[in-house]
């Protein structure tokens, strides 16, 4: 017999069996099987993500509802990633890399801010979206992209890596793209937060069968570290994905389909259904979820992290 599984982020063998989770995504039903480590605290899906799971159901491309309403909040948020990297030290003038560059929105921003920016992104809907807006973005993956060695001072992985089989030989490879002394910006969920408990296997951001690695912050920051990737600063506080899932995530108790609003907006569930009058009722705690993340996010237990790590 084979002892434990060693573990995606921490590589102590260590993994245990946890719990077992519907699908997140309406698309992707299914009951999926999660094992936990018990040095890091990370766990991992076990069954192999189905091959059509990033074009189907959220992720099947399309404007969101709404999606011009969110704009100026997505290029603030763009624009806070950048600070992250700046106060670690990046700033531009230099070259900058994003690692699933979706529709190059944040290229873009990074361009303006005076990066010589560039993106590589595997899907064809995203690279679609791109041209259209006039960004240029290499149709890729961190497996077949065409970087130079040590030709980077900057590279951002945001909400990623966690979407990896194998997050340890991407960040290998992008270890190696990037110059001595420059920056990796990674985002991703944090699994020893506050609403991954409350919201348990409901949690906005499981992601289920996508996510691959569902990280903590110890996990995080032992797969940078062995691939030569200092952490230099870590982020709790993010406006981004944090109050919005820790709302989701609660009443995900209580509606039918899982993060309904969410799946509503990206247009894979209908838009009339009593999970709509589930989630109205709900809108009075959008104040208390945005005090009570934010109390959670200062005692570094927010629903994900941003890490800036520097290249030894
Ligand atoms: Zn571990």
């Amino acid at each position: 017999m084979s002892g434990p599984g060693r573990c995606p982020a921490c590589d102590e063998p260590a993994l245990a069996p946890w719990c077992i989770v519907p699908g997140s995504d309406p698309a992707l039903p299914g009951d999926y099987a999660l094992e936990r480590c018990a040095h890091c605290a990370s766990a991992v899906t076990l069954e192999p993500v189905p091959p059509e799971a990033h074009e189907a159901g959220a992720y099947g491309g399309g404007a969101p509802r709404g999606s011009g309403l969110a704009a100026p909040l997505l290029r603030r948020f763009d624009r806070r990633r950048l600070t992250f990297l700046a106060r670690a030290g990046a700033r531009p003038p230099g070259r900058l890399l994003d690692i699933g560059a979706g529709r190059g929105r944040f290229v873009a921003q990074a361009h303006a801010a005076g990066w010589e920016a560039a993106g590589i992104e595997p899907s064809r809907r995203g690279i679609a979206g791109a041209l259209a807006q006039g960004i240029e973005i290499e149709q890729a993956g961190i497996d077949d992209a065409t970087v130079r060695d040590g030709s980077l001072d900057a590279a951002t992985l945001w909400h990623v890596l966690e979407h990896l089989d194998d997050p340890g030989a991407a960040l290998a490879r992008i270890a190696g793209w990037l110059a001595p002394g420059g920056h990796l910006l990674v985002g991703v969920p944090n699994l020893a937060s506050v609403q991954a408990t409350l919201g348990a296997g409901r949690w906005y951001h499981l992601d289920v069968p996508r996510h691959r690695t569902h990280f903590t912050v110890a996990g995080l920051h032992a797969l940078l570290r062995r691939h030569g990737l200092e952490p230099v600063a870590t982020h709790h506080v993010l406006a981004e994905h944090n109050p919005f899932g820790l709302w989701v995530s609660v009443v995900s108790r209580a509606t039918r389909t899982p993060s309904w609003l969410y799946h509503a907006l990206k247009r894979n569930a209908p838009l009339r259904s009593r999970d709509a009058l589930v989630t109205a009722a709900a809108l009075p705690l959008v104040p208390a979820a945005v005090a009570a993340e934010l109390a959670f996010a200062l005692a570094r237990r927010g629903g994900t992290v941003a890490v800036v790590a520097r290249r030894e």
